[in-house]
């Protein structure tokens, strides 16, 4: 299975980034999600009630996001129980203390980079992620696009890329704020040549019936255990898309789904997605 979980909605970033999708309450019991909806978060499981759970599973990968999953307490004994069966993935603002996380299951540290935190943060940063990959973590850099930033974007990458780093690029899209729209888009297009082909439908009210896997394969699960068949189901708080709580069972999950899809599975069937796979179908 695919699983992203939320092992805790803190994040130490006060205020947060700028392009931050979601606002968590100090103490993580509430988020603020990017509809303007509140979700009410119970408390959050222990690590040997996640693990209990993972037990059960076929063998999976996990993503851990956040929040900042560094701020779940139980994180280092979370990773030192993990079934060996599993591998997991995090991303993390890397800015809080490293030491002693066992890499022999990870697959893969995202080190989201948030410049807006000032010169002392990105020194930490760059200190931490030197440290994880002498640690034998598989390091790779986030930075999200954001307009205020693009003048400094060229540098951040290739100073990220001379010392030897994967560096991803993330588009910055909210409502009312689209980058293919804004002035920028040329400065953007420079660093996001997949992303001008592969738009982020999400908040295009495309209600199209589709059949999805969601929920059977993949899941999205909070910090109290609560389950959504996938991301999108999750960030939208569609109803229909929460499936139980891992503690107390899920339910069957039906294939069928009708919500804005923040994943590709809105654009594989747009008209330039059937393009682009007939194109690398070589048709
Ligand atoms: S580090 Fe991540 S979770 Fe925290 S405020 Fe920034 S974008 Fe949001
Ligand atoms: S929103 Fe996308 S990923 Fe989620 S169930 Fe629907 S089609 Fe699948």
């Amino acid at each position: 299975m695919e699983l992203t979980i939320i092992p805790t909605w803190k994040c130490q970033i006060k205020p947060a980034c700028p392009y931050c999708d979601y606002l968590p309450a100090p103490d993580g019991s509430s988020v603020q999600m990017v509809r303007d909806k509140t979700l009410q978060i119970g408390e959050e499981l222990t690590p040997d009630q996640w693990v209990g759970w993972l037990k059960t599973l076929p063998p999976s990968t996990i993503n851990f996001t956040g929040g900042e999953p560094l701020m779940y307490k139980g994180f280092r004994e979370l990773i030192r129980k993990l079934p060996d069966k599993h591998r997991w993935a995090i991303t993390s603002n890397t800015l809080l203390d490293v030491i002693n996380i066992e890499p022999l299951l990870c697959l893969t540290w995202t080190a989201s980079f948030h410049p807006s935190q000032g010169e002392e943060k990105i020194t930490r940063f760059i200190q931490n992620i030197h440290y994880l990959r002498a640690s034998y973590f598989s390091m790779s850099i986030s930075i999200v696009a954001y307009p205020d930033m693009l003048d400094k974007l060229p540098d951040y990458v290739q100073g990220f890329q001379k010392a030897g780093f994967k560096v991803g690029i993330l588009p910055f899209y909210t409502r009312g704020w689209d980058w293919r729209e804004s002035g920028k888009y040329e400065e953007i297009r420079k660093f996001l040549p997949l992303v001008e082909e592969n738009p982020n439908l999400w908040w295009v009210e495309n209600r199209d019936l589709k059949q999805c896997s969601a929920g059977n394969n993949y899941l999205t699960i909070q910090p109290d255990g609560d389950a959504w068949r996938c991301y999108s189901g999750f960030i939208q708080l569609e109803q229909s898309h929460r499936i139980g709580n891992i503690l107390t069972g899920l339910k069957d999950v039906d294939t069928a789904c009708s919500i804005p899809c923040l994943f590709p599975c809105d654009w594989l069937r747009s008209k330039k997605g059937e393009e682009a796979i007939n194109a690398a179908a070589g048709g």
